[in-house]
């Protein structure tokens, strides 16, 4: 996980993305064709590794985890934004808004910017409302590109769980999606909708239990726990 050094700087880098577009956008709509460029980055590359655009390059992501975490109240997320069916309902309604937005602009190039700009704004802003007083990065659970890329890309770069874990919890304190790779010990894998690969909990798990694989990895070596250490600033 050498390169797991440069999230942090990735996201910094690319967190401005959202003002850009969703503020420059309203006054000049071809700024949505940055939206759209990286909408189609996400999914070339989520045929590759999942989500990890998410958890990487994502302008949004880096916006919520680097930007709106400073004001953020980060309480627990509510189970309902990890209920299927409640981002079932959320694609349903984003993807049925884009549409119809593309419908209307009728091949007309300013209008189809001006649609992906709606989209980063209405996203954006729902994102943030919940993500105040929620973690920071609820709305990534929820998000419709997430559900998206699990479809597409299933089995693609998973988070296997060893048997080595001891289901200490700490990978879920670190998750920026609160998901807990070691409730999942038994599965021995992490659904792919449930992870954004930034792979804050391989490094920071004290047995080093944690790694990403195509599918699941069998079988199983036993491991001999290395010495705890302390959470890893490197990704805080
Ligand atoms: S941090 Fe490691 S040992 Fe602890 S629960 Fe997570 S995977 Fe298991
Ligand atoms: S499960 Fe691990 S790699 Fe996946 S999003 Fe959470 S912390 Fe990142």
């Amino acid at each position: 996980m050498k390169e797991a050094k440069n999230r942090k700087y990735w996201q910094i880098g690319l967190a401005p993305l959202v003002p850009l577009v969703v503020v420059g956008g309203y006054f000049w709509p071809y700024l949505g064709y940055i939206a759209i460029a990286m909408l189609a980055f996400m999914l070339t590359l989520s045929l590759f590794r999942g989500r990890y655009y998410c958890g990487w390059f994502c302008g949004m992501g880096g916006f919520f985890e680097r930007v709106l975490a400073l004001f953020s109240r980060k309480r627990k997320m509510l189970p309902v934004f990890k209920a299927k069916w409640f981002r079932w309902i959320v694609f349903v309604l984003m993807m049925s808004l884009l549409a119809s937005r593309l419908i209307l602009a009728n091949g007309d190039p300013v209008k189809i910017g001006a649609a992906f700009v709606m989209m980063w704004t209405v996203s954006t802003g729902m994102a943030i409302a919940i993500g105040l007083f929620w973690k920071p990065r609820s709305w990534c659970s929820i998000c419709p590109m997430a559900l998206f890329q699990g479809l597409i890309a299933p089995r693609t770069y998973l988070l296997q769980v060893g048997e080595s874990c001891r289901e200490c919890g700490l990978c879920e304190k670190v998750c920026p999606i609160e998901t807990n790779p070691g409730r999942l010990k038994n599965v021995g894998v992490v659904k792919s909708t449930d992870c954004l690969r930034c792979g804050n909990c391989v490094v920071n798990c004290p047995v080093k239990a944690l790694s990403f694989a195509d599918s699941r990895q069998a079988p199983r070596k036993a491991v001999k726990p290395p010495p705890e250490k302390e959470i890893s600033p490197m990704f805080s």
